[in-house]
């Protein structure tokens, strides 16, 4: 029987989500440059390598929060990976990540070849100085100056009104401050705090390694930092110790550093007299994942 129009049985409009626009997938300087010709506007950068996540993405709404536009670079920059790292291993999903990205209503993708980012060995390389010596930098020489190399030239290609990066690499994040002032780079950098998951592992492209029970482990790298941060009304010496104990207990982690420093320049703060915001940094293996995890910490007496 043929329904009469307007009754209560007529079909309903069908209201279907809007279709994200795909981000502008760019592989190349040169159709990065014309892409960002195109734009008005001010325009935020947020560097990955890939295999995106909601630590990720955190990153991400901030940088649209604060600009017209947001570029994404992902590049697997073999520079950064010292000899028996998981540069071939690390993982690569871009299929993944522009549909995330879409989701996420990101404008711009840079996703360039190492040939594109690297036609020739580099001659000049960037020294990073001090900092870069240290926790991440002792264990993993050279690190640093390939995290710096990269940097430097997606800033040059984007060149961005202001970048995003996150303080789980609080000290990748404190060297590309370094890099932006001593070099006069002019783009303004924004922290953006850890996202962890419900029961508190840091939120890494490199969880995906970890298996049921490396994943259970692995808890004990945010079991020893909060454990750091309830004794912090008791000096350094008291945090750290708190910290150690918890990752010596746990099963199936070697440890790496942990370690209480100055938030800005990395130096050890092993004063038990110290007061005021210490970072609490860690690294350990599980399996044969790496992994770091860091938590500012607040030195001193209880205030009510
Ligand atoms: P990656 O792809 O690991 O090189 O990370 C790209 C950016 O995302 C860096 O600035 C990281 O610090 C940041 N990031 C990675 N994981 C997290 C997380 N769990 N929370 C906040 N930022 C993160």
């Amino acid at each position: 029987m043929a329904t009469p129009a307007g009754a209560a049985t007529a079909a309903r409009p069908v209201h279907t989500a809007p279709t994200p626009l795909e981000p502008v997938l760019t592989h190349t300087g040169e159709e990065l440059a014309a892409v960002l010709g195109s734009l008005t506007g001010t325009r935020a950068l947020v560097m990955t390598m890939g295999s995106l996540h909601e630590g990720h993405l955190s990153l991400v709404r901030e940088a649209q929060a604060r600009a017209d536009h947001v570029v994404v670079s992902i590049y697997v920059n073999p520079l950064q990976f010292g000899p028996g790292e998981d540069f071939e291993a690390y993982p690569r999903d871009l299929e993944a990540d522009l549909a995330l990205l879409a989701r996420a209503g990101v404008d711009v993708v840079f996703a360039p070849s190492d040939a594109e980012m690297y036609p020739t060995r580099p001659l000049v390389r960037i020294d990073p100085g001090p900092v870069a010596t240290v926790l991440e930098g002792r264990t993993r020489p050279g690190h640093f100056a390939g995290v710096l190399q990269v940097v430097a030239k997606v800033l040059n290609l984007v060149r961005p009104d202001l970048t995003v990066f996150g303080e789980k690499d609080a000290q990748q994040l404190a060297l590309v401050r370094t890099l932006v002032r001593d070099l006069d780079l002019g783009v303004e950098i924004v922290g953006v705090p850890i996202r962890r998951e419900a029961d508190g592992l840091a939120m890494s492209s490199r969880n995906a390694y970890l298996s049921p029970g490396e994943r259970a482990s692995a808890l004990a790298l945010v079991g020893a930092l909060r454990a750091g941060a309830d004794a912090a009304d008791r000096g350094s010496e008291a945090v750290l110790t708190a910290a150690r104990a918890v990752l010596e207990a746990a099963d199936g982690v070697a440890l790496d550093y942990v370690a209480l420093v100055d938030p800005k320049t990395f130096l050890p703060l092993d004063d038990g007299a110290h007061t005021g915001p210490g970072l609490l940094a860690v690294a350990a293996r599980v399996g044969s994942t790496r992994l770091i995890d860091n938590l500012t910490v607040q030195l001193g007496p209880r205030h009510p």
